[in-house]
């Protein structure tokens, strides 16, 4: 039985998902204004392995991200530019340019960490609509109020306001007044008016005027449409817990009178020097930095699999490089386990089915994948045939997403070890040659080529090399 930490009750539970067997889940994706940096990735790496861990354990996963390509101010006030009109206004660009570049950037970088493709990713630009809708659904149940600058969600109205959150001013509001239009310091905008002195290149049309929407509202519209007014998991990094997310619940349930989440899960941050890894504090790695002094991203993910998702980590150069001596070392002990197919003796009974049963408990036990990668090792250190230990390492792979199946193939053709089935294919070509059958022979031997082998014909007999 999986077992999640849940931000909102604050305790360990057994997972129990709405529909049997079929999971949804949504993460709070990239605001599309810059790169995104390998704390941001540390969240998203959380999320993959949730994913996976819920797909080895038999579930069909609906996994929503979305791109926040507007909205996202710079405060957390609702006050501020938008990070992506000061972004272009700063590189001399088009918003929709930068948003493109950014987010094609951010997906490339998503992909070289192997992390699980969403089963839908939608933007905020393209679900401007739904937004419209979910606002003129609170304001026809009383929850908003209009100020000279945008449309706000009235927290007041909103009893259980804030219980995710463990700041005092989210959780019971600021005891001093408001001193803008607010009627409270924690209500949040859910549409924002165009500036009435500056044209915003990104804006829109709606029942309350020209303007655009708040980010929080992208979240709750974008996944009640694919996954329902009510879901079961929601991921994010521990910042949204606060305020983000908290205002993703009232505006969500306010709108439909139902449970929007049953899991909350939020990863811990990633540090540099004690502080928080952010943009704002200019102290953050983006994957070209860590790739430019010589590191492999998949190290990176060796790197994060280590600690666990609650727990901080420091990020240094030190650390990255002792992941990456581990993680090479786990790719070539792999690259020297012999073909399956060439692999001979006994296996004690239930071993195999031990280390995989350990492995998932690790998992299953809050997502412990430092754990998980120690029982990972454990099945490469024993001393059993290759067969079984390939069947089992790959098949935690699945979850560890280390490319451990195809680096081997990799480091076993550099090294010159000829795969199993191009060996036993040269052997057949011998047997017919023998039997004088020519030209089944040569046809045999332009297959390994194809395969990116040669034959070489000695006098002990024939060899096979890699092209
Ligand atoms: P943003 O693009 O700023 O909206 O952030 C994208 C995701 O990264 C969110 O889930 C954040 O909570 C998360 N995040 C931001 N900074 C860090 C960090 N230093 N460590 C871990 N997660 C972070
Ligand atoms: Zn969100």
């Amino acid at each position: 039985m999986l077992r999640l930490y849940n931000s909102l009750s604050k305790k360990l539970e057994d997972f129990k998902p709405i529909h049997a067997l079929q999971v949804g889940m949504y993460t709070c994706g990239p605001t599309v204004y810059q790169f995104a940096h390998i704390g941001n990735f540390r969240a998203y790496t959380t999320s993959d392995i949730l994913v996976r861990v819920l797909r080895y354990n038999g579930y069909k996963v609906e996994f929503v991200m979305n791109i926040t390509d507007v909205g996202h101010l710079v405060s957390d006030a609702d006050t501020g530019e938008d990070k992506l009109e000061k972004s272009a206004k700063n590189e001399g660009k088009n918003v929709w340019e930068v948003a493109d570049f950014y987010t094609d950037a951010f997906l490339k970088d998503y992909h070289a960490l192997n992390l699980t493709n969403p089963s839908v990713l939608s933007k905020a630009t393209g679900h401007i609509k739904e937004q419209i809708e979910l606002i003129k659904k609170l304001e026809e149940k009383g929850f908003t109020y209009k100020t000279s600058d945008g449309i706000y969600f009235n927290t007041v109205k909103f009893p259980s306001y804030g219980e995710l959150s463990s700041l005092d001013q989210i959780k019971f509001g600021a005891r001093v007044e408001a001193n803008d239009e607010k009627k409270n310091p924690r209500d949040f905008a859910l549409w924002k008016f165009s500036p009435k002195d500056e044209k915003r290149q990104m804006e829109w049309k709606s029942p309350w005027g020209v303007g655009f929407p708040g980010w929080h509202i992208e979240c709750s519209a974008m996944s009640m449409k694919y996954l329902g007014p009510s879901f079961d998991i929601h991921t994010g990094g521990v910042d949204h817990k606060e305020i983000h997310h908290p205002n993703e619940i009232a505006q969500s349930e306010a709108a439909t009178g139902k449970k929007f989440v049953n899991y909350w899960i939020h990863t811990a941050f990633m540090q540099v020097n004690g502080q928080k890894m952010s943009k704002s504090l200019n102290n953050t790695y983006t994957l070209y930095d860590i790739e430019k002094e010589g590191f492999d991203v998949l190290a990176l993910r060796y790197l994060y699999l280590q600690t666990h998702y609650r727990q901080e980590m420091n990020f240094t150069y030190d650390a990255l490089d002792a992941a990456q001596n581990a993680y090479k070392k786990l790719a070539l002990d792999v690259s020297r386990f012999e073909d399956p197919s060439e692999s001979q003796g006994k296996v004690p009974a239930g071993i195999f089915e031990d280390f995989e049963k350990r492995f998932l408990d690790a998992l299953n036990d809050d997502l412990n994948t430092s754990v998980a990668l120690s029982v990972m090792w454990e099945v490469v250190k024993s001393p059993f045939p290759s067969g079984p230990k390939l069947r089992t390492l790959f098949k935690m792979d699945r979850v560890l997403g280390l490319n451990l199946e195809s680096l081997r193939t990799q480091l076993r053709k550099a090294q010159g070890i000829v795969p199993g089935h191009i060996q036993q294919l040269a052997e057949e070509r011998q047997h017919l040659r023998k039997m004088r059958k020519f030209n089944a022979a040569d046809q045999i031997r332009a297959k390994i080529e194809k395969l990116g082998y040669i034959v070489e014909d000695t006098k002990k007999g024939p060899k096979v090399l890699k092209k």
